[in-house]
């Protein structure tokens, strides 16, 4: 965290840093040898300042002239649309660098499962249950999805598991363009018990049929 004593400048609060005289506020010195007919320029960094170029001449007590300190604090940040579990990066939320630019926070992201929903990349899968007799005589049926709800015609005759795609209804990728779609699965349902007259009117129709 930056200092908050002397605000990261790492200098007693009311004084300032001086300009350092053996680089002139360069931050490096150069050095020239004579070799024979050439002569070598070299750039090193300003041993008095630590390329700084400039010397904190009262250190901050609170930091010793750091201008960062150990602490925690809340970042806030915004969670992307179609985030996926993993490692994700909050730019300059990290370590303090005064004089610098901060660290990234690495924030690592679990994803949730969702209890209507299943996610796999940028589509989303749905199970609707539909009572055989709608299945066999077609109904019409209403399934949420991420953006609100949708009407879904079961033709007559629908067969267990039949896919019915609602394009454009997935999740839009935080890497990719486009947006996912949502395939709503229709899942047929028997009923468990029949009272006597279902079973009657069950053997009739068995009856018709044959
Ligand atoms: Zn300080
Ligand atoms: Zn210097």
């Amino acid at each position: 965290m930056q200092c908050d004593i002397c605000n990261g400048s790492g200098c007693k609060p009311g004084t300032n840093k001086t300009t350092c005289v053996t680089c002139n506020g360069q931050g490096q010195v150069r050095q020239t040898r004579n070799m024979g007919f050439a002569s070598f320029v070299t750039a090193a960094p300003c041993p008095t300042c630590r390329g700084q170029g400039s010397i904190i001449e009262i250190p901050c007590g609170e930091c010793k002239g750091q201008g960062r300190k150990k602490g925690t604090k809340k970042v806030t940040f915004e969670i992307p649309p179609g985030i996926d579990s993993g490692d994700y990066t909050v730019q300059e939320e990290g370590n303090e660098v005064p004089d610098g630019v901060n660290g990234d926070l690495i924030v690592r992201v679990r994803v949730q499962p969702h209890s209507l929903f299943n996610r796999d990349g940028k589509d989303i899968f749905y199970d609707h249950d539909v009572s055989m007799i709608d299945a066999a005589l077609g109904c019409e049926i209403v399934v949420p999805t991420l953006k609100g709800t949708e009407k879904i015609k079961v033709d007559s005759g629908s067969q267990p598991n039949t896919i019915v795609k609602l394009k454009g209804k997935g999740v839009s990728h935080i890497n990719s363009r486009g947006t996912g779609d949502q395939y709503v699965r229709i899942v047929v349902t028997v009923p468990k018990k029949l009272n006597k007259h279902q079973k009657n009117l069950l053997d009739e129709f068995q009856k018709i049929s044959d």
